[in-house]
């Protein structure tokens, strides 16, 4: 088995692990692996490892990688990074899923583009910045509702649900608050008939993620190791 092989069972064994303690079925929880930074060859070993799913933050990067590994069966390439609408164009040509909706005027230029492209839907998760966190991105609380009626009246998208990085903790423990938030607003915005994804959780916190009722966790460390 190759490193990134075992890697990944390990990180499958936490979600496992915690979905059982949360009551949740296991399969209730997707994987994102992140691989941002991380050369070609690493996306090919976590694929060879029965990996499909994968997150970029990038849009150069997303672009190349996915030229280079378009042999790969099954790929299926997230935006998980904060994303411009000059880049959109390019993002709908590759992505399957965009977790980083947080205007009205992105949606509206994402629907558009994805619509243009002649492509199926595109799936469109829209960020909340829950700690309301100055430089970070994702939508403030107060403009969650006109930004998902945005994305629900694009041609191109098909809404599935909402994603947070929260801020950062030394203890993992207190990012859980975060995650109960967007299940709050997720709540109040139609629950999840209407947005059945939460994109929630990382390296250091998927435990509480699907503790909260995460159905994607964000993981890139514990599988292709530190980032430079
Ligand atoms: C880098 C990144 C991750 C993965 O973080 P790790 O701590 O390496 O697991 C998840 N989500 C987003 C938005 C990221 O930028």
């Amino acid at each position: 088995m190759s490193e990134i092989a075992a890697r990944i069972a390990g990180v499958r064994q936490r979600i496992a692990r915690a979905a059982s303690a949360a009551g949740r079925a296991p399969d209730s929880v997707r994987l994102l692996a992140v691989s941002k930074t991380k050369p070609a060859g690493a996306l090919r070993e976590a694929h060879a490892a029965g990996q499909r799913d994968f997150g970029e933050n990038y849009v150069q990067e997303l672009v190349d990688k996915a030229a280079a590994l378009a042999d790969l069966e099954g790929i299926c390439w997230h935006m998980i990074g904060h994303l411009q609408r000059n880049k959109a164009r390019q993002v709908v040509k590759i992505a399957s899923a965009v977790h980083t909706v947080d205007s009205v005027r992105l949606a509206d230029e994402l629907g558009k583009r994805a619509a243009d492209a002649g492509r199926g839907p595109l799936t469109a998760l829209v960020e909340v910045n829950v700690g309301g966190e100055a430089q970070k991105s994702g939508c403030a609380i107060d403009a969650l509702g006109d930004v998902l009626a945005a994305v629900e009246r694009a041609p191109g998208l098909r809404l599935s649900g909402l994603m947070t990085v929260p801020p950062h903790t030394e203890d993992p423990a207190d990012a859980r608050p975060f995650f109960d938030r967007l299940v709050e607003l997720r709540d109040a915005h139609g629950g999840a008939a209407r947005l059945p994804e939460l994109s929630m959780g990382m390296t250091h916190d998927l435990e509480h993620a699907v503790a909260a009722g995460a159905t994607w966790v964000r993981v890139g460390t514990a599988i292709f190791g530190e980032r430079d």
